[in-house]
This record gives structure tokens, sequence and C-alpha cells, in this order.
């Protein structure tokens, strides 16, 4: 199964570029989907969700057309959107119950065994009959996760879902997403680097609405291998430094500046060779951009 977006486009009616010809080829697993805010990662998540609709372009799932078949993509589809509201009085099993009826599961005992099997999957089961209006920030994720499978979907899409998240709510999410992800297409967008180089099998950057990067991983990474340096500088040379050198980042390390640069040969002048890492990747497609 494969999403494919082909030279997807939207302008918003204010004139800001959400879109502009984006073009993308998603396989079954993990596809990380990597942009600063504004970038348009929402607007494409929920084109993909068929929840707005795109000024020119195409997207199909296997044979479906998305963009015109929308009731029949809405089958195969769990949507985590970045923000989505819970009612807090109400038990994480008794509204994971009451969604299943709303996608159609009326036999009650099919209904029973599939919430349960998902509050075990989305480890909540002991917390059933809690409310949700005590869940931390990473049980209402993994119960938005709950709600998603209901419809045990083809295609998956968490919008930015690790913003909030403590560093062990954040694997336990991620560990999920991941065993999802072994026969689903999962799409996740995010900010956070470290959230596509752990997960992701396959990935893109996109700024501004444009598409700058796409590939996997570890062979982006490749591509810049051996040309980033790094030095520690003192404060007021910064902006000399940026002047002089093709500067891929800064930042403070107890309290000293330091900064990596790009070259293809050795730049000397106390500068040592570091290991090139996706972050790196990221900060040198958006500054080309910029
Ligand atoms: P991201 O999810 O990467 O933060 P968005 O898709 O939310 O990016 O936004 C992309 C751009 O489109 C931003 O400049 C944003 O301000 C703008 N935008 C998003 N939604 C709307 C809207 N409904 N109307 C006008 N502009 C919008």
């Amino acid at each position: 199964m494969t999403l494919s977006i082909n030279n997807l486009s939207k302008t918003y009616g204010n004139g800001v570029k959400a879109l502009q010809d984006i073009s993308l080829d998603i396989p079954t697993g993990m596809f990380g989907l990597l942009g600063p805010n504004g970038a348009g990662k929402s607007t494409l998540m929920r084109t993909i969700a068929t929840l707005q609709d795109a000024d020119t372009g195409s997207i199909t799932l296997g044979d479906l057309n998305v963009l015109t078949q929308k009731h029949e993509l809405r089958k195969v589809l769990g949507y985590l959107p970045q923000q989505f509201g819970l009612y807090p009085r109400i038990s994480a099993q008794v509204l994971l119950d009451h969604l299943a009826v709303l996608k159609g599961i009326t036999n009650k005992g099919e209904r029973n065994e599939l919430v349960k099997a998902l509050l075990h999957k989305t480890n909540l089961y002991e917390k059933r009959k809690h409310n949700l209006g005590g869940f931390s920030g990473g049980m209402k994720q993994r119960f938005g996760i709950a709600q998603a499978l209901l419809t045990n979907p083809k295609l998956l899409i968490v919008d930015e879902p690790t913003a909030g998240l403590d560093p062990m709510e954040r694997n336990r999410f991620y560990n999920l997403l991941c065993e999802l992800g072994e026969n689903t297409v999962v799409i996740l967008s995010t900010h956070i680097v470290d959230d596509v180089k752990e997960l992701c099998t396959n990935m893109a950057i996109i700024n501004q609405g444009q598409l700058l990067l796409k590939g996997k991983p570890l062979d982006v990474i490749d591509n810049i291998e051996g040309k980033v340096y790094q030095k520690t500088i003192k404060k007021e040379e910064l902006e000399h430094y940026k002047q002089q050198y093709t500067t891929i980042s800064d930042k403070l390390f107890l309290g000293k500046p330091v900064i990596n640069i790009l070259s293809d040969t050795d730049p000397g002048n106390g500068f040592i060779a570091v290991p090139a890492s996706l972050e790196d990747v990221y900060f040198t497609q958006l500054n080309n951009n910029n």
C-alpha cells in the first residue's frame, strides 16, 4: 500500500501559500514529516485526512482517490489531530465504547472485545474506569491512538503527537506507533527532529509549503557525512564565524556557543570533524531555503 501525493497546492484566502506543488510517495511503515511551525504540515495532514480541500493536485491510497472518495477513505483512516477534545467526566472505556458505536460497530459483544483490546494495546486498561479529565498528556495521546484505531486503519495520521509529553511518555508513545507501522501507512508530523530519527524509515522536510528533501533518514545523513565540523567559540565571535563559514547551527553548551558548520574540506582553525546528524541535515535544508 502506498499513499501517493501528486502536485498538491493550497493557498489560503489570506494569500498564504501553505502547500506548493508537493509530490511524495509514502509506503507502509513510519513516515516522518518534519518542518518548523507554519511549514504546512497540518494543512497537508488535514488534506490527506479529507478534512479540507486542496486547490490542485491529487492523492491516492492504493486504488482509492482520496480527494474524491472521501467516504471510502474515512473508513480506512485513523486520525489523531494536533488538538482534540475529550469529555473530561467520562471514563476512557465509556468514551471509547461510545465512539465505537459512532463508527458503526453495533454488535455489543464485538464492541466490548475491540474496546478491551485497544485499551490493552495502548496500555490504558488499568485506567479504563478513570475519567479522562484526570489523564496525563501521554495517557490522553494514547487514548487518541486508541480511538484512531477503532476502524483498524490502513492509513494512520498523527499530527505533532509528542508535544508536551515527558521523555518516558514519549518513549511509550513511540513504541506504540512503531508496532502500528508494521502494516499501516503511518504519517507522523512533527517539528522535533529526534522523533523522526528514532522512529521513521522514510521522511520529508517541508518549509513554507515547499518540499525541501525526501528520503531515508540514514541516507540523507550520509549525504553530508564527513562535511560537518564543530567548534566552541566566544559569544562575541559568533557573528564573525557566521559570516566566515557556512553555519549549520549554533547553540549554547555550558554557556558557550558551539557552532556546527558545513565544509567540503577541513577548515582548520580549531574546528573538529563530528559525525553528521539528522539535525544537521534539517538545519542545512532550512538555511538554504530561508
Ligand atoms: P504547520 O502545521 O507546519 O505548523 P500549518 O499547515 O498549520 O503549518 O500552516 C501553514 C501556513 O498556513 C501558516 O503560515 C499558517 O499561518 C497558515 N494557515 C493555516 N491555516 C490557515 C487558515 N485556515 N487560514 C489562513 N492561513 C492559514
